[in-house]
């Protein structure tokens, strides 16, 4: 097993430099089930397992994935220092060497008719990451019985997956991402007025046109099928959005990057590196926390720790994310 390097993120290092082979199976290495190749356990070598997790959404089930994860350096949130970002993480027992570890969650949701998947991950092109095939595997789900992906929002982070083998990679998915991303990503004068660290964003997004015929461009809320909308969450891309799943009287909303770990969801004027239009991922912020504290509505945000579910809750006049009990709750 290939031994991989901790700190996949080292400070400086432009994103678009990292990835490519860095998962290399050690991540989740095997699974829970032998068949996929999981490692015995051996003294001093603890086994390791796919995380999935399960929630009732009324007549839906939501699965979390995850694709794996990378730390970002606490140079990477404008509005604060480095050492502030630090100081927050240490407060919260998650400081690492690093920086901020970010998960990159996904979402399966099926109803018995639909099988949906939101966001696909960064598929090896950040950090540790590369490991929703097998998650996938693991719960039986073939690429192709997915129905339909929603891409929140054209970083790589959220779409790298959507190609292999520079192939697309849902063969039979409708693919539904925000018209004002779609537009944005492939402007050419867009990237070339981008930094660096933006352009393989650029290039999958060209990437992913080509080879998504069946992309529908999204304008504004609307639903995708019975029970699953979008809701329209402008600012941290020009076309980000959210997922709104609900029936039964119960809802999930994943919010994707509205909330990172350690800066959010205490302060709305912290940022994360890739936001090229602060100002309107701060409104973005400001109009949804105190919502979503007021509303109590459970949240599955990309970034935050496995499985990224929560609520923004209200605390002696200061927003905190509250971490969902999600097992055992039927
Ligand atoms: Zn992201």
């Amino acid at each position: 097993m290939p031994q991989l390097s901790r700190r996949a993120f080292a400070g400086g290092i432009p994103l678009g430099l990292l990835g490519g082979s860095l998962f290399g199976g050690s991540l989740m290495a095997g699974s829970a089930a032998p068949a996929l190749g999981a490692t015995p356990a051996t003294a001093g070598s603890p086994v390791s397992v796919t995380p999935l997790a399960q929630i009732r959404i009324g007549r839906f089930t939501v699965t979390a994935l995850t694709d794996g994860y990378a730390d970002m350096p606490y140079t990477y949130f404008p509005g604060r220092s480095p050492a502030e970002v630090e100081q927050a993480a240490t407060a919260q027992f998650t400081a690492r060497p690093s920086g901020v570890r970010f998960l990159f969650n996904q979402y399966l949701v099926e109803d018995g008719e639909h099988r949906i998947l939101i966001d696909a991950g960064p598929a090896g092109s950040i950090g540790k990451t590369g490991a929703l095939p097998e998650a996938l595997d693991v719960l039986g789900v073939k690429r192709d019985q997915i129905d339909a992906v929603i891409v929140t929002h054209m970083h790589q982070d959220h779409m790298g997956g959507l190609i292999a083998g520079g192939k697309n990679n849902y063969p039979k998915a409708e693919l539904y991402i925000d018209r004002r991303d779609v537009t944005h990503w492939t402007d050419p004068a867009k990237r070339n007025g981008a930094p660096d660290y933006l352009q393989t964003s650029f290039r999958m997004a060209d990437d992913v046109v080509r080879l998504y015929p069946k992309l529908q461009a999204i304008d504004g809320e609307r639903d995708i099928v019975r029970g699953v909308s979008i809701v329209d969450l402008t600012g941290h891309t020009p076309g980000h959005i959210g997922v709104r799943i609900e029936d039964g009287g119960q809802s999930l909303i994943m919010v994707s990057d509205m909330v990172f770990p350690v800066v959010h969801p205490g302060a709305t004027d912290v940022f994360f590196v890739f936001e090229q239009d602060q100002a309107a991922a701060k409104a973005m912020r400001d109009r949804f926390f105190p919502l979503a504290a007021a509303e109590g509505a459970l949240i599955a945000a990309t970034h935050m720790p496995f499985p990224g579910l929560g609520r923004i809750v209200k605390d002696r006049g200061e927003m905190r994310w509250q971490v969902a009990d999600w097992a055992l709750q039927d």
